[in-house]
């Protein structure tokens, strides 16, 4: 049985259509990426999948049980995580404060309850282990400004750890940052899912083909092909897609 299986996606806002036909299947321990010119529909997939939008057609089911109609916080609960981006960032307080708002509110305990995190043991256990995953241990009392961009988007992808999940998901975790920062990223993703099943929204084709299995290619909604980094890579139909975009965007 797949760990996911999307089935016949189909999506519109107001009639425009977004998601057409969309089928996929991943594996338990794959590495899966999602690829496709800006606008294909990425980020309306991710957010089919992950509860905050209703396809308008279609199923999606986690380990044989359909999770289409269940609420963007039950479907974290099943175990699907997706990059968590720290709304209620606090610059002034520390980063370990910082990160353990953000664990205590994605575990549904509000943060006017702050006071009492500080008692919480699965909170402060978490975490404990983002601190010493991301290797921060040393700068846990600095305030979180002291961090560079790119180290405040490690932490946002560090915390996908939080709960546990079966299948981590990440929209572009690289966008914006530098080489030496996409790096670093890259590495921590590799880590954080060694034993985990990943679907990553990339545009760095050197970063697709390094990391990921499969490859999804998403085009105007609709999927153009899904197989094998070899597969996508000798794609006469993807290549020809791309053209006009970037010559060297699949070939490199
Ligand atoms: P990608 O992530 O591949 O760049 P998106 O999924 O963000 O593409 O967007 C696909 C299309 O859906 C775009 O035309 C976008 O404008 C449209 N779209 C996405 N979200 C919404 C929304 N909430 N309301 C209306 N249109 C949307
Ligand atoms: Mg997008």
């Amino acid at each position: 049985m797949s760990l996911l299986t999307v089935e016949n996606i189909y999506k519109d806002f107001s009639g425009l259509q977004v998601l057409t036909n969309v089928d996929l299947q991943i594996e338990k321990g794959e590495k899966h990426a999602v690829i496709g010119p800006n606008g294909a529909g990425k980020s309306t997939l991710f957010n089919v999948i992950t509860g905050k939008y209703k396809p308008s057609r279609g199923r999606i089911v986690l380990e044989g049980e359909e999770i289409t109609k269940l609420s963007p916080n039950k479907i974290v609960y099943r175990g699907i995580a997706r990059s968590f981006q720290i709304i209620n960032i606090f610059p002034s307080m520390t980063v370990f404060e910082n990160i353990r708002n953000a664990i205590a509110s994605r575990m549904g305990i509000r943060l006017r309850m702050s006071s009492l995190l500080h008692s919480n043991k699965s909170v402060n256990k978490a975490t404990e282990e983002i601190l010493e995953l991301m290797e921060l241990n040393d700068r846990r009392d600095m305030p979180v400004l002291a961090l560079s961009y790119g180290e405040q988007r490690e932490i946002e992808i560090a915390l996908t750890l939080g709960l546990n999940p079966k299948l981590i998901m990440l929209d572009e975790p690289t966008a914006g940052l530098n080489k030496v920062d996409t790096a670093r990223v890259i590495d921590l993703i590799r880590r954080v899912t060694a034993d985990k099943t990943l679907i990553i929204v990339e545009h760095d084709m050197n970063v697709v083909f390094n990391l990921a299995d499969r490859i999804t290619v998403l085009y105007y909604g609709e999927i153009l092909q899904t197989g094998t980094k070899q597969e996508i890579r000798n794609s006469e139909k993807v290549k020809k897609a791309y053209l006009g975009m970037s010559q060297d965007a699949v070939t490199d």
